[in-house]
């Protein structure tokens, strides 16, 4: 029988929910369980898909094409397995489906409200990705804080699923803020008292409180804790600010978070787990031999969270290599007018970030004729690899006009175009190329090397694609295409021959690269920065 574990967030957002589950799921995974994780969302939006990046930072791209929350990038970061549509719920979605079976007369006649409803159908969702994939343990994770309307549905869910399944089989765990006051030389518990009360009253008792301080709680403050709100005095874990992310599941091991769960659910507590491969990495992580700086040119980089994933691949692959990456934002619209060579002067490598619109598309364009020209380490992830294909036309093969009909619908040398089946398409969210798909790789080109093997998947999110009526002539001026999809031949990389590092990828490595796994493109990315470095500096 799965067990299920739900985690709330009181006091205050931004304290780290995906994470501490993310550790907690890692923890348990290591002691041998399957376990996965699962983000209920209680906004109106059917997915994250339709949201603008400065709204919720980046969009997660599943292997089965769901446009997601950018927490379960967390989740696959950490415990190095897929998730899928299924782990990510929000409440558009939910009223979707059940407005859906209104329509089809599904609810024969009865009046259609919130309890039963809509609190079944997140029943449902929780209990389904038990049916489909037959996990131990099931961490959901409820987006927002206690006390927000929007939560309360979810919250009344979790309470009959608990009453329904029993206490041995669900467990709350409430994760909330214990704040210093400077003047008063005090962490304070008020606000975790009233966060627990708000829990009460929707008929919640948590299990377990995880405190996020940036002080170490002492013996006192946890049994004031304890009897305050109803938690036995080991189930008050300390949670205290880190260094990295990565560190979390190092600290909550110390406070033996995984072994309450385990006993509060009745499971076998096995060996303590050694995060062995985890601590290696964390060792190369903390202690770099060399150092290389990457311009990350965007248009959302006042939101750093909208290129995540982008930000972690550089901490995986940089470990690899024993090398601290310094990633340096550069907005694009800068780039667009007058001097602009200064951005480029401490820098060994420079990624063209995705994206999509008109906005910065002549500053990325002119950046990767500038790293082109001067032979510095060049990656382009989606926007960038279209941007690339552009610069190349428009300067190497003198197609002045060359464009890509998402920014010129009505350019003359169309060099990236709508995919054909694009254009049929008007509804938002869900309609782009998204998920996993195939790709051959050229032997001997840079990315077979990178990979060590010919044939990869990897994800996408796109609805523009390299128009290979060009195909001959980009060869020609000489571009090399050295990825392409089997099925539909559509071009996924290009690479240029003479130039140390020329990489553009139509995918997005970024979403699959992971502690235990980092991206072999980013891998050898920074290989070619650091490179370029010790090359300058001879
Ligand atoms: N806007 C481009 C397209 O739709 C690139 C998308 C992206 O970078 N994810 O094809």
């Amino acid at each position: 029988m799965t067990k299920y574990i739900f985690v709330t967030g009181g006091v205050t957002s931004s304290l780290g929910k995906g994470i501490i589950s993310a550790s907690l799921a890692k923890l348990l995974q290591e002691r041998s369980y399957k376990v996965t994780i699962q983000k209920l969302d209680p906004y109106i939006n059917v997915d994250p898909g339709t949201l603008n990046p400065y709204e919720h930072g980046e969009c997660y791209v599943t292997e089965d094409g769901a446009e997601t929350d950018l927490d379960l990038g967390h989740y696959e970061r950490f415990l190095n397995t897929p998730t899928s549509q299924d782990n990510n719920v929000t409440t558009g979605r939910i009223y979707q489906t059940v407005i859906n079976k209104e329509r089809e007369g599904a609810y024969l006649g009865k009046t259609v409200q919130v309890i039963p409803h809509i609190t079944d159908e997140i029943k449902r969702r929780v209990q389904l990705l038990a049916e489909k994939n037959n996990f131990d343990i099931i961490i959901t994770e409820i987006g927002g804080t206690v006390g927000d309307i929007e939560s309360l549905p979810y919250l009344e869910a979790i309470r009959q699923l608990k009453r329904e399944l029993g206490t041995e089989n669900c467990l709350n765990i409430h994760l909330t803020l214990i704040p210093y006051l400077s003047a008063a030389k005090e962490l304070k518990t008020k606000p975790t008292q009233h966060s627990v009360k708000e829990l009460l009253q929707a008929g919640i008792q948590p299990d377990i409180l995880v405190c996020r301080t940036e002080k170490s709680l002492s013996k006192e403050l946890k049994q004031k804790l304890s009897l305050f709100c109803n938690v036995d005095q080991k189930s008050v874990i300390e949670a205290i600010d880190a260094d990295t992310i990565y560190d979390v599941p190092i600290l909550m091991l110390k406070e033996k978070l995984d072994t309450r769960v385990l006993k509060k659910l009745k499971l076998k507590t096995t060996k303590k787990p050694e995060l062995k491969a985890w601590k290696e990495f964390l060792g190369r992580h903390k202690n770099p031999t060399h150092e290389v700086n990457i311009g990350l040119i965007g248009k959302y980089n006042e939101l750093p969270d909208a290129y995540k994933s982008i930000y972690e691949a550089f901490v995986h692959s940089g470990a690899t290599n024993e090398c601290r990456v310094n990633v340096y934002p550069i907005h694009s619209e800068r780039l667009e007018t007058g001097e602009f060579k200064k951005y480029f002067k401490n820098l060994d490598g420079v990624l063209v970030a995705p994206g999509f619109g008109e906005r910065g598309i002549e500053g990325k364009i002119r950046a990767i004729s500038y790293v082109r020209e001067n032979n510095i380490p060049f990656f382009g992830i989606c926007l960038g690899m279209q941007c690339a294909v552009v610069e190349f036309a428009r300067n190497v093969m003198k197609l002045k006009k060359a464009g890509s009909t998402e920014v010129k619908p009505k350019t003359s040398d169309p060099v990236i175009s709508m995919m054909e089946d694009q254009k049929s398409v008007t509804h938002k969210g869900g309609t782009m190329r998204l998920g996993s798909y195939k790709c051959k790789l050229k032997k001997s080109s840079l990315s077979h090397k990178a990979y060590g093997r010919t044939e990869i998947n990897e994800r996408h999110r796109h609805r523009y694609e390299f128009n290979s009526a060009y195909a001959k002539k980009f060869e020609k001026a000489g571009m090399s295409l050295t990825g392409i999809n089997p099925e539909n031949n559509l071009i996924e990389i290009i690479e240029l021959e003479g130039h140390p590092f020329f990489l553009g990828v139509q995918f997005h490595p970024e979403l699959k690269s992971t502690v235990e796994k980092p991206h072999p493109l980013f891998v050898a990315f920074v290989k070619a920065a650091l490179k370029h470095k010790l090359n300058e500096k001879a």
